[in-house]
């Protein structure tokens, strides 16, 4: 996507975002006192439903309105859910995600961004990376290292940053797509008023949780990629549909396709409860990664040799190519594959934990790259 096409189509997540919220439409589930509707999540479900039939969308808030939101509405004193809830659902605020850094992905307890307090403010130094759409977003929820004394969960803060602020340097990074969808976001004493700060300082990896539980529940609950419709439909276009093998795949699709409702229904059932999103997200996740992956290879297997091609050349101007490239974001993004398995592991099956000697060192002490 060109720069200009990108823009236009921020704009019209923009203005639909308003429009949502002009008509009482915006934060179906939030509280209306901040500018939601107070309704049920089985409204929000039904809405949702009606809004896909439209050519419309609203994709550049879903880090604001699936995570940031959620985790505010939990966490936040009345002044920041006063102010950044209302502007969220309006279609002012644009939020990323400043959380990965080059030594912190998977570990991401071990990032080493620096904030120190100066008077009211917090001055931060250091640097983020595979920021989703920090070149176009207004707000960052981050998270910065505050005590290099303690452990390394320990000493971590997570704080509201505007992505306008002096001494924040974005630059993209090309994924495999050709998209430019990421960014590295440098930070070179940047500060930050201590008022942004969620809950309490060093105390960030609790309100991290609840931010990475809604990031899971988003990604399993989106449905990347296409449903198991266009690719039966690719099947019959490419005459494969006799073909033993090609069915058993097929089929093999439909039952993933049908076990991710399934969860999902599981997912909105604990939703309806009152539940913060727990760790059985994790395996949502994973279904989404094993879904996205099987049916990217299964969409060029159909292809035969045009799975070569690319773009224009290829069938459906290569929307499966895309789909298959774009499958390593699902599965990486959001906490890989390996990294949801740990979780289930130890959280959901109660296994023994992975042995972390790194736990209860200081985090001054640890060895870093
Ligand atoms: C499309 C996309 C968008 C993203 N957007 C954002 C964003 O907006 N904001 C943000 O903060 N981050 C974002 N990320 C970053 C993402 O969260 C990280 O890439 C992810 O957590 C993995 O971290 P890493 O890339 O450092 O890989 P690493 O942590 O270095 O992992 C490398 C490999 O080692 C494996 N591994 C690591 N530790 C273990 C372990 N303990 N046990 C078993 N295997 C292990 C991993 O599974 C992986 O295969 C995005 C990533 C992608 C792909």
């Amino acid at each position: 996507m060109s720069a200009e096409l990108e823009a236009e189509h921020v704009q019209e997540c923009r203005d639909w975002q308003a429009t949502l919220a002009a008509n009482g439409w915006a934060g179906i589930t939030w509280p209306s006192e901040y500018g939601g509707r107070g309704g049920t999540v089985a409204q929000a479900r039904i809405f949702a439903q009606e809004e896909s039939r439209v050519l419309v969308s609203s994709g550049v808030f879903m880090v604001a309105i699936g995570m940031v939101g959620p985790t505010i509405i939990q966490h936040g004193t009345e002044e920041q859910k006063n102010f950044f809830l209302p502007r969220m659902l309006n279609g002012e605020h644009v939020w990323c995600q400043l959380f990965s850094e080059p030594g912190a992905g998977s570990d991401l307890a071990g990032l080493a961004t620096r904030a120190e307090r100066d008077g009211d403010e917090f001055v931060v130094n250091g640097q983020k990376v595979w920021t989703s759409g920090a070149h176009f977003s207004d707000w960052g929820m981050m998270l910065v290292r505050t005590n290099w004394d303690v452990p390394k969960h320990q000493g971590i803060t997570w704080i509201a940053v505007d992505m306008r602020s002096p001494g924040i340097e974005v630059r993209p990074l090309r994924q495999i797509t050709g998209y430019a969808h990421f960014n590295e976001v440098f930070l070179t004493d940047v500060r930050v008023p201590v008022a942004n700060v969620l809950g309490d300082v060093d105390n960030g990896w609790r309100i991290a949780q609840t931010t990475l539980g809604n990031e899971r529940q988003m990604i399993g609950g989106g449905g990347s990629g296409v449903g198991f419709k266009a690719l039966a439909a690719l099947a019959r276009s490419c005459g494969r549909t006799e073909d033993p093998v090609i069915r058993q795949e097929l089929a093999k699709s439909y039952t993933r396709f049908e076990l991710l409702n399934w969860l999902g229904q599981r997912a909105k059932a604990r939703a309806k409860a009152g539940l913060p999103p727990g760790p059985e997200m994790s395996i949502m996740k994973l279904a989404v990664s094993e879904r996205v992956a099987r049916d990217g290879d299964l969409a060029l297997a159909l292809e035969g040799p045009g799975g070569m091609l690319t773009g224009s050349d290829a069938l459906d101007d290569g929307m499966f190519q895309q789909l298959f490239l774009n499958q390593w974001s699902v599965r990486i993004g959001g906490g890989t594959e390996q990294i949801q398995r740990n979780v289930i592991g130890e959280r959901v099956l109660g296994l023994p934990g992975e042995a972390r000697p790194d736990k209860t060192e200081p985090f001054r002490n640890l060895p870093r790259n």
